[in-house]
């Protein structure tokens, strides 16, 4: 069977779906193939999608939908440190059910740790085993979209302008062919993808052996006494793992360790491991519907792309969960690559600009892989006492650097100024305007952020009655790349500039307070002045 398409991905993992409903969007023809059947159960492995993944989902239209999945509307999303079920409550991080998280107007209520990020969609803790059915729905209403599952990815072969990508029906063994323009791997960690550009994964060796198992088991939601948490830590003479609510009802995963000197899962007991966790005994039962065995690790792929094939989230890198921010990272991949190749597929720029998605995306992949692995160090320390226990996961839980701290600083694509970025860590950002960072998020009206209303490419944001949109249009338009322009008013203090150009990853590319060279502006951020 042979095909054609201008998108081949593999893996219909979140990042793939991700990608092709993104690029859908922008009118580009994707195929998707993915070896595992639709209708089997999800992975429950991710149960944070972070609010800067949240403001990407508003964008494709599917905050609501993913907001409304998984935990009850009144179940908490503490994360509570204790020494066991039956044992004492060490420290509790207290954080909004669905019902708490927005006050009257719609926004963020007060009272929490991150009530006041500046953010039109606060953070949501549903379970990959949630989210990627409605990516599923959601990229199915695309016509731009095929979505082949039961095929697996066998190899590549890539010609100057195009690739052929090689795949078998599993059930059948019927070879496919793709003629596609450009092949994404989204095929996770053991990515064949990646294997087959020869690119290896770099970083720092394993921090330990996790198995983590999804049960059904309705009883454990007895064992909680007063307020429910959604992330517990349990750490005892016996144990020191997790367990994490995933509906809120019969629906939880437990992550138990293998002993440290062991040298492969064998190792751990997994039911008494689960009863230690629990605090239960022999008369306890549940129903295992899955388990992941990971090891820690922090790992980035070399570089993100060979010519006309590309690799994405767990296939470019991963690590340990820390911070909730594998997946999250990975649809911020997806994010930056998605309008960078709909602008070259489309015309509006050229081939060269993908360049751009490795020089921005590799360091920032760097950043967060040790941000995550430093956070790991920190937790193998044990904390025990309550103020050392929050210190060190408040940052995690709470987690604004992570989300909107990270800047491109070295993007061929953005014109820079004479001012720096903030630093970010994990746990704090500081909104900022400096080329690169990220537009600070405000409100146009009540209900309307300003992200609502960027353009699918470009816009020019005019503050204050100030106008240069009669030549950006000109010249924009002689480029043959969309604009948008936008009249706006917005007083934080951070706002100290006329004119602000914004990317449709809501990334700011320039910055000024009258017109710039529009010659150079124009070959910088369509992608004609690559190194
Ligand atoms: C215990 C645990 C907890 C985690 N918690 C979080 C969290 O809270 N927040 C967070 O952001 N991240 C978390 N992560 C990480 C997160 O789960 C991953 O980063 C995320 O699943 C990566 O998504 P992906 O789409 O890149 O890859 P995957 O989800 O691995 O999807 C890859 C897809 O590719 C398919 N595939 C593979 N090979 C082929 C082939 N040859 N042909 C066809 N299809 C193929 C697979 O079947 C799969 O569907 C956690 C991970 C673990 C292990």
């Amino acid at each position: 069977m042979n095909k054609d398409t201008q998108v081949a991905i593999i893996g219909a993992g979140p990042v793939g779906l991700t990608l092709a409903i993104d690029l859908a969007q922008r009118g580009i023809d994707v195929l998707v193939i993915e070896r595992g059947d639709e209708a089997a159960a999800g992975d429950a492995k991710c149960n944070t999608v972070s609010a800067r993944t949240m403001e990407v989902f508003r964008r494709l239209g599917i905050a609501e939908v993913v907001r409304s999945a998984g935990l009850p509307d009144d179940y908490p999303t503490d994360a509570v440190f204790s020494t066991g079920f039956d044992g004492q409550e060490l420290a509790r991080i207290k954080l909004p059910s669905r019902k708490e998280r927005m006050g009257p107007d719609g926004h963020s209520a007060p009272g929490f740790p991150d009530s006041d990020w500046l953010t039109p969609e606060p953070v949501v803790r549903v379970s990959q085993y949630f989210l990627n059915p409605i990516l599923y729905q959601c990229a199915r209403e695309f016509s731009e979209i095929t979505l082949l599952s039961g095929v697996e990815f066998t190899g590549y072969e890539q010609g100057e302008n195009e690739v052929d990508v090689l795949a078998r029906v599993i059930s059948t063994g019927e070879q496919l062919r793709v003629n596609a323009k450009y092949l994404v791997g989204c095929d996770g960690g053991r990515s064949t993808v990646r294997k087959q550009m020869g690119v290896s994964f770099l970083g720092d060796a394993q921090l330990g052996r996790t198995r983590s198992t999804l049960v059904r088991c309705p009883a454990i939601r007895q064992l909680y006494t007063g307020r429910p948490g959604w992330m517990n830590w349990i750490r005892n003479d016996k144990v020191s793992r997790i367990c994490v609510a995933i509906d809120g009802d019969e629906l939880w995963l437990l992550h138990r360790s293998v002993p440290a000197d062991a040298d492969d899962f064998t190792a751990l007991d997994a039911d008494q491991s689960i009863r230690d966790l629990l605090g239960v005994d022999e008369d306890f039962s549940w129903e295992v519907l899955k388990h992941v065995d990971w090891t820690a690790r922090r790992l980035v792929a070399e570089r993100f792309n060979s010519g006309r094939v590309f690799i994405e989230g767990d296939a470019a890198h991963i690590w340990i969960p820390m911070a909730g921010y594998g997946m999250n990272a990975g649809v911020a991949d997806a994010t930056n690559l998605a309008w960078m190749m709909a602008a070259v597929l489309n015309g509006y720029a050229p081939v060269d600009m993908l360049d751009a998605h490795q020089i921005e995306r590799h360091p920032i992949s760097e950043q967060v892989s040790r941000l995550a692995m430093n956070k790991a160090l920190e937790l193998a320390e044990r904390p025990d006492t309550p103020e050392k226990i929050l210190q060190i996961n408040v940052p995690q839980f709470v987690c604004e650097g992570l989300n909107f701290g990270y800047f491109y600083d070295n993007s061929p694509l953005i014109v820079y100024d004479e001012e720096s970025p903030p630093a970010y860590d994990m746990g704090s950002a500081q909104p900022s305007t400096v080329p690169g960072c990220r537009l600070p998020h405000f409100w146009i009206d009540s209900q309307t952020s300003i992200y609502d209303t960027l353009g699918p490419y470009y816009s020019l944001l005019q503050f204050r009655g100030n106008t240069i949109d009669a030549v950006f249009a000109d010249a924009f338009e002689n480029a043959g790349m969309p604009l948008t322009v936008l009249d706006v008013d917005a007083d934080a203090d951070y706002f100290k500039h006329k004119f602000l150009l914004v990317r449709s990853d809501q990334h700011i590319c320039w910055r000024g307070n009258g017109l710039p060279d529009m010659t150079d502006l124009i070959a910088v951020v369509t992608g004609h002045n690559m190194p």
